[in-house]
């Protein structure tokens, strides 16, 4: 086998054609407006309306303040129930809105929240649900929703890997009271950064647009305490070049994802996800488990071993947020065997839509070697 010459990393930005970029760039000088709901933000929020097949949208600097926005916007108090298998954002949010995270186990299956497990965690402090669509695989939304109306509680989805998924049809970001999708550089979509709240509630928009915005409703009126997380032009013209090809993305990961599932599925410990009935998946990420007795080397190893073949992986989500310094305190208190169990098997292999089959084919023969090398 031919190592890759170039290093192979996780993931790739998607660039669209200079000149597309440029001719939004000369609207932008056109109007000298640089930021403040400019005419190209409120074209873009208008396309992933229309693109998210969702009632309502506002546009954010990044996902992470716009996660935070959505909590804020719910004014909730005491303990909120999430995953501990996520990117540390989504448990830094509700922190920072002076919440109590609690940590409920994920479902091996789809490595979502456990709606199953939910209930338990319920206490008279609860307030919300806040569950991530795990490498954009939905969680169970309908099950969420009736353990969410049986308790009075709000659910903010952090969709950030979501971005155009859809459930029978229907757009991801209907679920729940707020969704929040990441449009950062690493996603399968992206406006450089940036991040968008989609709901259905009209008058959460009132609260959104003028928290992201200092609170300032006038000249002279400032109605709350808000903070500064407005998307500029320059994203927002990013944005709505990518979004041409967003589509294509999708259709070109699929592919990648089908020759990846196909070379992989005889190799003896490694795990994939297969489809989900009924949805439209987006391939944001490829992640595989890796399980040491039956594979021979462990997760790490693996990661480890890669690198000489010039492939880059990531061990994506690991470690777990029970298991980072920073929330330390919270490590002890929770039992939380699937997730620890998949935090420290999973492994993120390369997935961008300029990957070719061909690349796909030397990683998958790659792994296959460290395989039959150890047994
Ligand atoms: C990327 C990501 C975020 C944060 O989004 P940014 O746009 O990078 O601020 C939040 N949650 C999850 C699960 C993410 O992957």
């Amino acid at each position: 086998m031919e190592n890759f010459k170039e290093p192979i990393m996780v993931t790739k930005s998607f660039l669209p054609p200079l000149n597309e970029y440029m001719k939004e760039l000369e609207r932008i000088w056109d109007n000298s407006w640089l930021t403040n709901n400019g005419e190209i933000h409120n074209e873009f929020e208008k396309n992933l309306v229309q693109y998210l097949g969702v009632p309502y949208a506002s546009l954010f600097v990044n996902g992470h303040l716009a996660l935070e926005t959505a909590i804020k916007s719910q004014h909730l108090t005491g303990q909120v129930i999430t995953t501990p298998f996520t990117f540390t954002s989504t448990t830094h949010a509700i922190v920072n809105c002076g919440l109590e995270p609690i940590f409920c186990d994920i479902e091996p299956s789809t490595y979502n929240i456990d709606a199953q497990k939910i209930e338990d965690l319920i206490t008279e402090k609860t307030t919300a649900i806040v569950p991530v669509h795990v490498f954009g695989n939905p969680c169970d939304v309908f099950e969420i929703e009736k353990i969410a109306k049986r308790h009075n509680l709000k659910v903010i989805y952090d969709a950030a890997h979501a971005f155009g998924v859809e459930i029978n049809g229907v757009g991801i970001g209907n679920y729940g009271d707020i969704s929040m999708f990441s449009m950062h550089a690493t996603k399968v979509f992206h406006s450089i950064e940036g991040g968008v709240l989609t709901y259905s509630d009209n008058h959460h928009k009132s609260f959104i647009d003028l928290y992201k915005n200092f609170g300032i409703s006038g000249p002279e009126d400032i109605e709350l305490i808000g903070i500064n997380a407005k998307m500029n032009e320059f994203q927002a013209a990013m944005g709505l070049v990518n979004i041409r090809y967003v589509e294509n993305e999708i259709a070109k990961r699929r592919e990648l994802v089908g020759v990846y599932r196909y070379l992989l599925k005889d190799i003896k410990g490694i795990t994939v996800l297969e489809d989900m009935v009924g949805i439209k998946h987006n391939y944001a990420y490829f992640p595989i488990l890796v399980d040491e007795e039956s594979f021979g080397m462990n997760r790490n190893e693996l990661h480890e071993t890669l690198k000489e073949y010039n492939i880059f992986t990531r061990k994506y989500f690991y470690p777990l947020i029970t298991n980072m310094e920073c929330y330390s305190s919270y490590k002890t208190r929770y039992n939380l065997p699937v997730a620890e169990r998949i935090a420290n098997s999973v492994l993120t292999l390369p997935i961008y839509s300029r990957l070719s089959v061909d690349d796909i084919e030397k990683i998958c023969s790659a792994i296959k070697k460290i395989h039959q090398n150890l047994n």
